[in-house]
């Protein structure tokens, strides 16, 4: 997550639709493959706060050196999205940094756990849920290499406008010196039949209530029963055919029930179950602002004759 940088956050659009699919590029490390991300419309909400809050007036994003505790080297100056200003220059969040954040954080809600001692949480544990989420929709590496600017390279070519040229370098260096360390097979180049079913699964993911999330190479799940399953994500313009959805699996409920068809109840109440949880998305989705999300940016405010930092969200 630290080594995200302004490079990382990446689209593509796809030849046969248009649609445009926004993507993160996750660098390579000796442990962990290279991935190209799926982003959830919520991911690019924050991802598009973040950046509106680094970027500088020339549109760009400070450039900023950071130390990779684990190759022990200098990496070069990278405009990370992880940053914040100390003093008079930006430096990047370190892993400690991240900790004593969390620490703190979890420390101020009070939270306990069940046995009634505070909640730890590790960056880790963030890694773990990101990465869960991520390889939901996540993508093989080789295709994710062709994708990712390597060979369409419009999306850093777009930079180019205000990062100068060694910034992108630098960030193509960086890739590429941890690529070294994975095993090369995950970088051939994918076959013509590899890229058209890659390109067929963004085709066949609409569905009659929303477009279907699920991982590229991955089966349905639910046997087409997309109203029950959680990778569904429900289309607003389809609000009116799922209440009539709703509306018909209660006639069915009261006619199973008034038949003596128990066996049949219980799969209607968990497809009923589905429908209202979908109709609740739309409308959660629907009352969420427009733009970008306010994260809340840091003000200071003199207590007791001592400057403190605060939030206005907190
Ligand atoms: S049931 Fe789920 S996995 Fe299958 S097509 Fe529908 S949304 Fe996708």
């Amino acid at each position: 997550m630290l080594e995200l940088s302004h490079h990382s956050i990446t689209e593509y659009r796809l030849p046969s639709t248009g649609e445009l699919v926004p993507l993160l590029q996750i660098a390579p490390s000796k442990t962990d493959t290279e991935r190209l991300l799926l982003v959830s419309p919520e991911l690019t909400d924050v991802l598009s706060a973040m950046v509106n809050r680094l970027r500088a007036p020339n549109g760009a994003i400070p450039l900023v050196a950071s130390y990779d505790i684990r190759e022990r080297v200098w990496n070069p100056p990278m405009p990370l999205l992880f940053q914040r200003s100390i003093g008079s220059e930006n430096r990047p969040f370190t892993p400690t940094a991240i900790r004593k954040l969390l620490i703190n954080a979890l420390a101020a809600t009070g939270l306990t756990d069940a046995g009634g001692d505070p909640l730890m949480f590790s960056p880790h544990d963030f890694r773990r849920i990101f990465v869960t989420d991520a390889i939901m929709s996540g993508l093989p590496p080789h295709i994710a290499q062709v994708i990712c600017g390597h060979k369409s390279i419009d999306t850093t070519m777009g930079y180019k406008a205000v990062y100068p040229a060694e910034a992108i370098e630098a960030h193509r260096a960086f890739i590429a010196r941890r690529r070294t360390t994975r095993p090369s097979e995950e970088y051939r180049t994918p076959t013509d039949q590899e890229w058209d079913s890659f390109l067929a699964h963004f085709e066949k993911r609409k569905v009659s209530v929303g477009t279907c999330a699920r991982a590229f190479g991955s089966p349905c799940v639910h046997e087409h029963a997309c109203v029950r399953c959680s990778l569904l994500r429900p289309d607003p313009a389809q609000r009116p055919r799922l209440e009539e959805i709703r509306d018909n699996l209660k006639a069915r409920i009261i006619e199973a029930k008034r038949e003596g068809w128990l066996g049949e109840v219980e799969g209607l109440q968990v497809s009923l179950t589905g429908a209202k949880d979908k109709i609740a998305q739309i409308d959660t989705a629907l009352q969420r602002p427009t733009g970008a999300v306010a994260l809340g940016m840091p003000a200071f405010t003199s207590l007791a004759g001592r400057t403190t930092s605060t939030s206005p969200q907190s």
